[in-house]
């Protein structure tokens, strides 16, 4: 499969829509690419478009602990099944937005993952037709309150503050998702460098296993979780994600 590549876009009318990427030119579809959407008679260029986060999903499910080096750097167990937790679509962070750290924690955190976008509704998928309700993938960061997620014991506060899903600009069809380099970098110092062939549970079985708890919806977002070497941010940090044959994500970090 040829790789296809698909951006939110606020038009100038104030309009959000999705649009198909093409180079610099972005032209505008009549509805989400995996419900079909067809080019419309608009064009953006890329330097006027005003880029959203490339995925408007009704819930986010993350896995935690999916990589052995991480799990053990935080001092786990290696989980014996996929660890899920969710997070809410309002933490979601547009590019060129910042992550803004809540004075209710004293130690933010960075977790750079790999994310998919369902493509197809689904409830009880077996494990082997798992990736076919899978539409694409994008760069996301867990960012996590690590201090708050120790304290409460439930993660939803640590995971959950607004801005704390800062999202990829482009979500892409036709990438084999099972050997991609991952890298996050502070200020231009690399933090974390993995591959998502360390990944303890692969993608089809994670997608087959939150579908056995909940129904997975079109448009959802999955976090599949962190190689090792997370560590603080700090305001005025710049962070760059980046993920082979994926848009680069990139944020600052504010007080
Ligand atoms: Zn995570």
């Amino acid at each position: 499969m040829t790789t296809k590549r698909y951006a939110r876009v606020r038009e100038p009318d104030g309009k959000t829509s999705w649009a198909l990427v093409r180079g610099d030119v972005l032209d505008v579809l009549d509805a989400a690419p995996w419900d079909g959407g067809k080019p419309t008679a608009r064009s953006i260029s890329r330097a006027d478009a005003r880029l959203l986060a490339a995925a408007a999903p009704s819930k986010i499910v993350c896995v935690g602990r999916n990589y052995g080096a991480h799990a053990r750097e935080l001092g786990h167990e290696i989980p014996k099944e996929p660890l899920l937790f969710l997070k809410p679509p309002s933490s979601i962070l547009d590019p060129g937005g910042s992550v803004v750290l809540p004075p209710e924690s004293e130690r933010v955190e960075h977790e750079a993952e790999l994310a998919l976008v369902i493509g197809e509704r689904g409830r009880r998928i077996p494990i082997e037709r798992a990736l076919d309700h899978v539409f694409g993938y994008l760069v996301a960061c867990d960012v996590t309150a690590r201090d708050l997620q120790n304290k409460d014991g439930q993660w939803t506060r640590a995971k959950g503050f607004d801005t704390f899903c800062p999202l990829g600009p482009e979500l892409a069809r036709g990438v084999d998702p099972r050997a991609l380099s991952i890298r996050l970098a502070v200020d231009g110092e690399v933090r974390q460098s993995g591959t998502t062939a360390d990944m303890l549970f692969d993608l089809a079985r994670i997608v087959a296993h939150i579908s056995n708890v909940m129904t997975l919806e079109p448009g959802d977002l999955v976090l599949t979780g962190t190689p090792e070497g997370v560590g603080p941010l700090r305001a005025g940090n710049r962070v760059l994600v980046e993920i082979d044959e994926l848009a680069p994500l990139g944020f600052d970090v504010a007080s």
